[in-house]
């Protein structure tokens, strides 16, 4: 109930009557609904959250608490809803918004052609605005997320060796996920071995992995919902080279730089330049080609982000990663990411794998 009071006073501050929610992530968070369909009619009256026969059993089980009522729709659900808009403002001129990052085209169209009386109005990052500071409650479903992704990254450590492929050793990791409880997870595993780790995103394949070379593990779980992500590089069955220990030590140094500067009250753009001095000042800050970090909860990336570009000023309760990264083209690619929660005084780490190149 909190959440939607907290919704309506944001409808009253931006002069929406009313507000169609679509996004997925932002359904969940309003109405507590983990269901895969349904859309969300919120005005400063009344919550409505329309569904289909599927899910009517769920759904009245998982909004109690949430303030919102369960309907089912039509088929045609874009029927429903704007005849439960025109139910709710009586045939008056009113402004609903929603959510233009989700609403594709087709289905704000069958919407809006609908709608006699009232104006839909695009909004960006709306219902996000509220969910950027996290409650105790949501910290720690991604406490309990980061656990178990530590938990799998252990177990999979021994089984790191010459001859496995990446797309064995990602199977691994998330099976190890799965056993320590997670729902899921939070984003397909990457896993990118020898010169393809230059592939900041490169997604498991059936190479093999040899002796010497850089393995880099990207990769979380999901529990209750929430996210947890995390990277670490390794040097697989040899000993390091000379270069593979330099640029790991300067990866793990930007790291430390930023986790250890990182508090409420800085910009995302003052955080990102920590760790982003120490790479230029190395002579690889064209090398480090993405933002340090990004937030995340109910989904894996949220804002704000930790960017050259970012304005946002970080608050307490802010969850967000801290991950560093040098990609050579041809030789490969070293990424560290923690998960940190942004407190009054710094931050609590919730990653605690160690982070050590060799294994
Ligand atoms: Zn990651
Ligand atoms: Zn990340």
């Amino acid at each position: 109930m909190e959440r939607l009071t907290k919704f309506r006073q944001l409808l009253l501050e931006e002069k929406f009557d009313g507000f169609v929610v679509t996004a997925p992530a932002s359904r969940r968070y309003l109405s507590g609904f983990t269901g895969s369909s349904g859309v969300l009619v919120i005005n400063r009256v009344e919550a409505i959250l329309l569904t289909d026969f599927r899910y009517l059993d769920q759904a009245a089980e998982e909004v109690e608490g949430y303030g919102f009522q369960v309907k089912e729709h039509e088929p045609q659900v874009w029927g429903t809803v704007a005849a439960e808009i025109m139910r709710l403002c009586s045939g008056g001129r009113s402004r609903w918004g929603f959510e233009s990052e989700h609403l594709v085209e087709k289905n704000y169209r069958a919407l809006n052609e609908r709608m006699e009386c009232c104006v839909l109005t695009p909004t960006e990052g709306f219902v996000g605005r509220l969910r950027r500071v996290k409650s105790a409650a949501e910290i720690a479903a991604i406490r309990r997320a980061v656990q178990i992704t530590d938990q799998a990254w252990a177990r999979l450590l021994p089984e790191l060796k010459p001859g496995r492929t990446e797309k064995e050793i990602a199977a691994l990791f998330e099976y190890f996920q799965r056993e320590a409880g997670a729902e899921g997870t939070s984003f397909p595993t990457i896993v990118a071995s020898g010169p393809r780790s230059a592939l900041p995103h490169g997604g498991p394949t059936d190479k093999k992995i040899e002796a010497g070379e850089l393995l880099v593990l990207d990769g979380g779980a999901r529990y209750n919902g929430y996210c947890s992500d995390f990277t670490r590089t390794v040097v697989v069955g040899a000993a390091p080279t000379d270069q593979q220990r330099e640029l790991y030590g300067l990866v793990l140094r930007a790291q430390e730089t930023a986790l250890a500067g990182l508090r409420a009250g800085m910009t995302g753009k003052e955080v990102d330049a920590l760790a982003r001095e120490v790479i230029a000042a190395a002579g690889y800050g064209e090398r480090f080609g993405h933002g340090l970090g990004h937030s995340l909860g109910l989904q894996i990336h949220e804002p704000p982000r930790l960017a050259p570009t970012e304005e946002t000023v970080l608050e307490p309760g802010m969850v967000c990663t801290v991950e560093p990264g040098i990609y050579l083209t041809g030789w490969g690619g070293i990424r560290i990411e923690d998960v940190v929660v942004v407190t009054e005084d710094g931050i609590e780490n919730l990653t605690t794998s160690p982070k050590t190149l060799t294994i």
